[in-house]
C-alpha cells in the first residue's frame, strides 16, 4: 500500500532524492529544527491566535497582544540550541525577523479580516484519483470565505525571498490543498489561493481553472510514480545542503560543503 504523501515529502524527493531516502526510507534520526524553522512556527502560531480570536467573534487583537503570544512561543524553546547556518546572523536577528513580519501583517491586517474564518492549521484529506490510490494531507494555515463569496486558501511565508511570477503559477502546495477541499465545497465554488509573504508585508493571490487543477493532479500523480520507481537515490548537491538534516551522513554532501562558503554575508563583507 502506497505511504500517504504531503506536499513537503514530494518536494523532498524532487530537491533531493538521497535526502528523501534518509528522511523516509531509512528513517535517520534528524536533528532539532533550525531557527528559520522555529521562526515559521512561532509566526504561524501568533497568526492562528489572531485569526482564531476573529473566528470565535472575538475583536481582532492588537499589536501587543499579537507580538506576546509570539514571544510566549519563541521562549518556550531552549533557542541557544537552534541550529544557525547564516554566518553574521545571530538568534536575536531571527527574534526581529519573526517580530517585524507580525508588525507589518498587523498594521496591513484590515484586508486580510474581510470575510468568515473557516478554518485555521485545517487539516485535508486530498485523493488525486477515484479509487484513493494516490493521497496526500495537508494543512491549510487558514481557511476562508471572501467577502466576495470566494473562498480562500490563504498561506504564510517567512522566507527571505519574493516568489517570481512563475512561482506563484507553478506552485503545487496549495493546488493540492484546493483538490482536498473542494470535496466539502458546492461544486459552482470558486476558489483562491493567498499568500502572504510576511518579510515583505507582500501578498500574491491567483484562481486556478478546472483544467489547471487536474494538470496539477496529473503531474503530482506522475511524481508519486516516479518516488515509487526509484531505487538509486542519487545525492544532488545543492545550496540547501547548508540546511539538510542528513548532511554529516552524505558523502557526497560533506565534500561539497568542505568547498562551499557558509552562506550568509557576502564573502567581501566578512
Ligand atoms: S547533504 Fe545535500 S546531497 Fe546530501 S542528502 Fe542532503 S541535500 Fe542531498
Amino acid at each position: 500500500m502506497s505511504p500517504t504523501y504531503s506536499h513537503s515529502r514530494l518536494s523532498t524527493f524532487e530537491n533531493c532524492p538521497r535526502q528523501y531516502r534518509y528522511r523516509y526510507i531509512d528513517k535517520l534520526p534528524r536533528p532539532g529544527p533550525g531557527i528559520e524553522a522555529h521562526v515559521g512556527i512561532c509566526v504561524h502560531k501568533a497568526l492562528e491566535f489572531y485569526f482564531g480570536e476573529l473566528r470565535a467573534g472575538r475583536p481582532a487583537p492588537s499589536r501587543a497582544d499579537l507580538l506576546a503570544v509570539y514571544e510566549r512561543t519563541w521562549s518556550a524553546t531552549s533557542v541557544a540550541e537552534l541550529r544557525i547556518v547564516r554566518n553574521g546572523f545571530d538568534s536575536d536577528d531571527y527574534y526581529l525577523l519573526g517580530r517585524h513580519c507580525l508588525e507589518i501583517y498587523q498594521a496591513g491586517a484590515a484586508e486580510s479580516e474581510i470575510g468568515e474564518v473557516l478554518g485555521i492549521e485545517k487539516k485535508i484529506d486530498i485523493r488525486l484519483d477515484e479509487s484513493g490510490r494516490y493521497r496526500l494531507i495537508g494543512y491549510i494555515d487558514r481557511f476562508m470565505r471572501g467577502s466576495d463569496g470566494v473562498y480562500e486558501i490563504h498561506d504564510y511565508k517567512t522566507s527571505g525571498s519574493l516568489p517570481r511570477p512563475r512561482d506563484i503559477d507553478k506552485d503545487r502546495q496549495l493546488a493540492l490543498y484546493e483538490l482536498g477541499v473542494r470535496g466539502e465545497l458546492p461544486a459552482t465554488a470558486q476558489v483562491r489561493h493567498v499568500w502572504h509573504y510576511l518579510t515583505f508585508g507582500r501578498r500574491f493571490q491567483r484562481v486556478l481553472s478546472r483544467a489547471q487543477l487536474q494538470g496539477f493532479a496529473r503531474a503530482t500523480m506522475s511524481v508519486i510514480r516516479r518516488v515509487e520507481k526509484e531505487t538509486e537515490y542519487a545525492a544532488r548537491t545543492q545550496i540547501l545542503c547548508h540546511w539538510c538534516d542528513f548532511n554529516a551522513h552524505c558523502p557526497e554532501g560533506r565534500v561539497y560543503l568542505e568547498n562551499q562558503p557558509q552562506p550568509g554575508l557576502p564573502v567581501a563583507a566578512r
